[in-house]
C-alpha cells in the first residue's frame, strides 16, 4: 500500500510538472459578476481557485506609501504626485478602500499556498525605483512573506536592484527585449514576456528552459495561444481567465 501511495505521489508530481502553472493577472476579477482588478476581492477570488499565484501592481504615492494600482492614475489623480490621504478618498469601483501594499499582502498571507507575484511599476527616476524596491522588500520581510513572494518588472533597473538588495528573491523581467542568454548574464531568474515575443522568437522558451530560467507569458486569455506555448515547453502563464485555463 505504501509503495502504491508513493508511486502515485511520484506520478502526480510528474503530471503536475507537465502542467503549465497558472497566475491570475491582477487577481481573479473576471468573475460573474465581475469585480475590480487589483482589489482585495480579486486576490481572495484567486485564493479560492487553487492556482499557482496572483499578480498585482505596486506604485508609490508622493508621500512614500506603497499602493496597489495598475495605471499611473487613480481616477484623475497621478499616484506618484498625490499624497495617500487624497488618493484614499476615492474608493475602488467595487466599493473597497484604495489598497495599500501592506493590506494586500496581509490578505495574501491568509493563504500560504498562493504565490504573491509582485510587479513593481517603473518610476520616474532610478533613485525612486530603488526606494520602492527597498520599501517593498522591507514590507515583505516584516510580514514574513519571503517564501511566498516573487517579483516581476518592466524596469531592468528594478530587477537588478531587487537582486542586489535580496538575491534570494526570484525576479523575472517583463519587457521582452532581452534574450534568455542576456537574462542569464544579468543574473535574473526568468523571462515573463508578452506571448507575441515568443511567437517572434520561437527558440527562446526552450533556450530559457535549458538555461534553468523561469518561462512565463502574459496575458494569455486564448486557449489556442495557451496550447502553442505549452507545446513549446512554457512553464507559467499569467491570465485574465485563470478559471478557464485551470480546467483546460
Ligand atoms: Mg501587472
Amino acid at each position: 500500500m505504501k509503495k502504491l501511495i508513493s508511486g502515485f505521489t511520484i506520478l502526480s508530481t510528474i503530471m503536475m510538472n507537465a502542467q503549465i502553472q497558472i497566475i491570475a493577472h491582477r487577481g481573479f476579477w473576471q468573475t460573474n459578476p465581475a469585480t475590480t482588478e487589483n482589489s482585495i476581492k480579486a486576490l481572495e477570488n484567486a485564493q479560492n481557485l487553487r492556482i499557482y499565484g496572483a499578480e498585482f501592481d505596486v506604485r508609490m504615492t508622493k508621500d512614500g506609501v506603497l499602493v496597489i494600482n495598475h495605471d499611473e492614475h487613480h481616477g484623475k489623480m497621478e499616484v506618484s504626485e498625490t499624497d495617500f490621504k487624497d488618493l484614499e478618498k476615492l474608493k475602488l469601483s467595487n466599493g473597497e478602500n484604495f489598497p495599500t501594499l501592506k493590506d494586500y499582502l496581509k490578505q495574501g498571507k491568509k493563504d500560504k499556498l498562493l504565490k504573491l507575484i509582485i510587479e513593481i511599476k517603473p518610476a520616474k527616476t532610478p533613485e525612486l525605483e530603488n526606494e520602492i524596491v527597498k520599501k517593498t522588500i522591507q514590507i515583505v520581510k516584516d510580514l514574513k512573506l519571503e517564501y511566498q513572494s516573487e517579483f516581476i518588472s518592466f524596469s531592468l533597473n528594478i530587477c537588478k536592484e531587487i537582486k542586489k538588495v535580496e538575491p534570494k528573491f526570484k525576479i523575472q523581467y517583463l519587457e521582452g527585449n532581452l534574450s534568455p542568454q542576456q537574462i542569464k548574464a544579468e543574473g535574473l531568474d526568468g523571462l515573463d514576456y508578452h506571448f507575441s515575443v515568443y511567437e517572434k522568437n520561437p527558440t527562446w522558451i526552450s533556450e530559457a528552459n535549458s538555461l534553468g530560467l523561469i518561462t512565463n507569458a502574459w496575458t494569455v486569455n486564448d486557449i489556442e495561444v495557451y496550447k502553442k506555448l505549452k507545446e513549446q515547453g512554457l512553464k507559467f502563464v499569467t491570465t485574465n481567465v485563470p478559471d478557464q485555463l485551470k480546467n483546460y
